[in-house]
């Protein structure tokens, strides 16, 4: 570094506001470049530092900068941090009232706000378009772009709005940021939000210290328990759970176990959940069960793993709960138990969703995704930031499938006992069969279901013996993930799909991979 360079004012700002020595990846070029006056789009991963890239060009910039986000329960404690830094920021959403918004709207007013957030319903409002023109814009911050993607996991239609921002102030610069980097997202974004002449800053999403591993879900407390126990005893962590109630029992069971470990969900009281953060931050080595609620604007740096009991909805979804680990840059884990029952329980909830059919499909893509994730003998990581768009060559030596590589085996045969065996069952217009009957049938048990339909009378009945009742699901999980199967309706109705009938005909093979007998351990075991 040139010893003789003068010091930028961002870089003052950086060190005189908030206190840091140096700026971290591209920080420095995105913020130079909008203290410019260059329109920008950064696709940064969460806890990579995002904000300060609004925030000190709001700071250097003449006049307030605009920040929309859609989270207006963190606007308080965004603003509350900034003003503890010494900057002068407020808010403007639907949980004021008119007098306190009035003494804001007075502030930008007077030019006294270095940073106004608002949520983007409200900038819609022609009101506050008004306002925003009778005062002095330093730059408009579009936190959160992925919710003007229809790809996005929150589509917010008002996000729509903000291609007005630059009609209506075309020398403001604009910089819109997300952790959600697919192409598809990305592409969106910039069409969506006019961006196309705007510099695109895309972060590398590696986070290497971070081990993947996915597991077969048996007993998945116990597994957690054995998994605390042998790698990380008295480490901080967070194991999110798809219920509150799960979230419950997990919590007691660790504590029964000796393990210090605290709930977390909306449907504890404000207070308690406001203590058990509190807890979570200051303390050492406690471990926070809870559902997908916890996590946001959260940062702690040393939680040293990830734990996931139940299967995230997409891989946006897991991408940013597993990046919670290991912030400090130390090793650390993200696991995840998932079994079929998860598979049939997403799949029910999107069937069952409010919304349209096209929101249904897009669940669903979300969840294959995901799915194909799981059910991947090649590298995680590979998987992972192919997701996102990003191609990384060979096996990254910290995963579970680079340490332990998966075993595959031809599964075409059971493919097709199993298909012809749904497609049997579909005959019984009235009937919906799931996973388990057809199991049964696969495994010729006579269960009270199996005669009152008489389907031990079936040619398929007790073709599948050479596979056991966990093999089969773990079949049926695979045919899910390769999409050579899918769920219908409420109750898990297995069906067809177009690609079944290739593997009828036998002319589409199907290689699956085996599942270990154990889950694997990957640290400390054989080289890469
Ligand atoms: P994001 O919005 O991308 O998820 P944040 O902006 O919340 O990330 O930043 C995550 C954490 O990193 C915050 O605590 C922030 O203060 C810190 N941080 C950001 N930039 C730097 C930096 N240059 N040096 C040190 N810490 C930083
Ligand atoms: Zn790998």
């Amino acid at each position: 570094m040139d010893a003789a360079e003068p010091v930028s004012a961002a870089r003052q700002v950086l060190r005189r506001v908030f206190g840091y020595e140096s700026f971290r990846g591209e920080q420095q070029d995105i913020i130079e470049h909008v203290i410019g006056g260059g329109d920008a789009l950064v696709l940064m991963p969460t806890g990579a530092g995002k904000s300060l890239c609004y925030q000190i060009p709001a700071l250097v910039r003449p006049g307030t900068g605009i920040v929309i986000s859609p989270l207006i329960a963190l606007m308080q404690d965004q603003v509350d941090a900034l003003r503890a830094l010494g900057a002068r920021a407020d808010f403007i959403n639907s949980t004021q009232d008119p007098d306190q918004r009035r003494t804001v709207e007075a502030l930008y007013l007077a030019g006294e706000l270095d940073m106004l957030y608002l949520a983007p319903e409200r900038l819609r409002l022609p009101s506050t378009m008004d306002l925003l023109d009778r005062g002095r814009i330093a730059l408009f911050a579009i936190d959160e772009a992925h919710c003007v993607a229809q790809w996005g996991h929150d589509f917010r239609p008002d996000y729509l709005a903000l291609s007005a921002l630059h009609e209506r102030w075309p020398d403001v610069p604009r910089v819109a940021l997300t952790a959600t980097a697919t192409p598809a997202t990305h592409q969106e974004i910039t069409g969506r939000l006019g961006l196309e002449n705007a510099r695109h800053f895309v972060a590398d999403f590696d986070r290497p210290n971070i081990s993947y591993r996915i597991v077969p879900k048996k007993e998945p407390k116990k597994q957690l328990l054995d998994l605390l126990r042998s790698e990380h005893a008295g480490d901080a962590g967070i194991v999110y759970c798809l219920s509150r109630a799960s979230v419950e029992q997990t919590a007691d069971f660790l504590v029964t176990n000796g393990i210090a470990a605290l709930p977390y969900h909306a449907g504890l009281d404000a207070r308690v959940r406001a203590r058990n953060q509190a807890r979570f931050l200051r303390e050492d080595g406690l471990v926070m069960v809870a559902t997908i609620a916890f996590g946001m604007g959260i940062d702690k740096p040393d939680v040293r793993f990830v734990a996931h009991l139940d299967l995230p909805k997409s891989v946006e979804g897991y991408y940013q709960e597993t990046g919670r680990a290991g912030r400090d840059g130390l090793p650390s884990t993200a696991w995840l138990a998932y079994g079929l029952q998860d598979v049939v329980q997403l799949r029910k909830m999107i069937n069952s969703s409010d919304g349209d059919a096209a929101h249904r499909r897009r669940q669903g893509v979300h969840l294959d995704a995901m799915l194909s994730l799981c059910e991947t003998v090649e590298c995680r990581r590979t998987g992972l930031l192919a997701y996102f768009g990003q191609e990384r060559a060979g096996s990254c030596g910290n995963c579970d499938t680079c340490l332990n590589k998966p075993e595959t085996w031809d599964g075409t045969v059971a493919a097709q006992k199993l298909l012809s065996t749904v497609l049997r069952l579909a005959k019984e217009r009235r009937q919906k069969f799931g996973a388990g009957h057809v199991t049964d049938i696969l495994l010729g048990r006579t269960t009270p279901k199996v005669t009152q339909h008489e389907h031990q009378t079936l040619t398929v009945f007790g073709v599948g013996a050479e596979l056991n009742e966990s093999q089969w699901r773990g079949v049926v999980r695979q045919l899910l993930a390769q999409g050579l199967l899918t769920v219908e309706g409420e109750h898990g109705t297995l069906v067809l799909t177009d690609a079944s009938a290739d593997v009828l005909r036998g002319t589409r093979k199907v290689p699956m991979r085996r599942d270990p007998e154990r889950p694997a351990k990957t640290a400390g075991s054989r080289g890469a």
